[in-house]
């Protein structure tokens, strides 16, 4: 399906926020593979595979830096044909749920099978990092934490890391049961004001941010930097996490896909990226995150045994710097092809 430039369908959600179906990555790479087969096969008929289009230089070197770990990464970003998941069935909860899990001895994961929802555990209470959709927050995020031995009522901060309801359609309830204040850029503040794409119920204006902000809570410093691009007003984030003896810092990335294809949207995207990147290498961010599970591999890394004791997520500096190196050579891959 080709999508430039996109308008985004009454249910706007593969185009703004992959990942609301069950996997769009998992089903864009069996979709990759089928085709990578149907050629092979038709080579060893004799048959001539389609001839494929010159590809970009640029393009198969983000391909290289991806490597196999970040493809789902380039895969949204790079190639112009993207595959939309079907709609999620919110009344059947086996095509959303996930249960939680402990990704750090202070970072949980809350989130559903296609969005993130990550809770970062402080002296004085947690700091959430998206609310999910209205449909999800109760049972993902209030009976996860519970499930972890975690109290919901002691969300003191929900940080919006962008304005679309995939990541603030839960943030009212908790500002509502909870008194959670709520954290998003003045930018994607006005995004969720005027947007009528999401039904979700909006969050009450509360903590602005303007560029950059440290939020503190207890002894824990979480750094929300704007990082324009997938939204006017992306945060992504620079936050320590522990894991035993050990403090590592992860870097989450706060939107991804391109979903207006606007030459704003790619050169923000490209010059958000390579500045996050400084940042992120200034503090030696070595875990890789996302706010949809596809892009950092969640599911794999719980899943994963621990080698040594050392937490699967902690991948290193180089994987951090790699993927927001793809997220701009993509973007400027883009740019080049769609404003020549
Ligand atoms: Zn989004």
């Amino acid at each position: 399906m080709r999508e430039r430039p996109a308008a985004a369908g009454r249910d706007g959600l593969a185009r703004g926020c992959p990942g609301r179906g069950s996997g769009l990555m998992r089903k864009q790479a069996l979709i990759g593979g089928v085709a990578l087969v149907a050629a092979m096969m038709a080579t060893a008929i004799g048959a001539a595979p389609a001839p494929a289009s010159a590809p970009d230089p640029k393009m198969r070197s983000a391909e290289a830096v991806a490597g196999k770990d970040l493809r789902a990464l380039y895969e949204v970003l790079c190639p112009v044909d993207v595959v939309h998941p079907p709609a999620e069935n919110v009344a059947d909860r086996a095509s959303w749920y996930s249960p939680p899990a402990k990704a750090f001895d202070d970072l949980y994961y809350v989130g559903q099978q296609g969005v993130s929802a990550w809770a970062l555990k402080t002296d004085e209470g947690l700091i959430l990092i998206d609310a999910l959709f209205d449909y999800s927050v109760g049972p993902e995020i209030v009976d996860g934490l519970k499930a972890l031995g975690l109290d919901p009522a002691t969300i003191r901060y929900v940080v919006v890391t962008h304005g679309h309801g995939d990541h603030y359609g839960g943030a009212r309830y908790l500002q509502d049961t909870y008194g959670a204040r709520v954290v998003a850029s003045r930018k994607d503040w006005d995004v969720i004001a005027q947007t009528t794409r999401w039904t979700d119920p909006k969050p009450r204006r509360d903590i602005v941010v303007d560029g950059a902000m440290d939020l503190a809570l207890g002894r824990t410093v979480i750094s929300l930097i704007e990082t324009p691009g997938h939204t006017p007003g992306t945060l992504s984030l620079l936050f320590p996490v522990h894991d035993g003896a050990e403090r590592h810092v992860a870097a989450l990335w706060g939107g991804t896909a391109f979903n207006t294809r606007t030459r704003e949207q790619y050169a923000g995207m490209a010059a958000s990226a390579e500045r996050f990147a400084g940042l992120a290498r200034q503090r030696g961010a070595d875990v890789w995150l996302s706010n949809h599970p596809v892009f950092d591999d969640t599911f794999a890394k719980i899943a994963a045994e621990r080698k040594g004791a050392t937490s699967p997520f902690v991948t290193g500096q180089a994987t951090v710097q790699r993927a927001l190196k793809v997220a701009a050579q993509c973007s400027r891959v883009a740019l080049a092809r769609d404003y020549p």
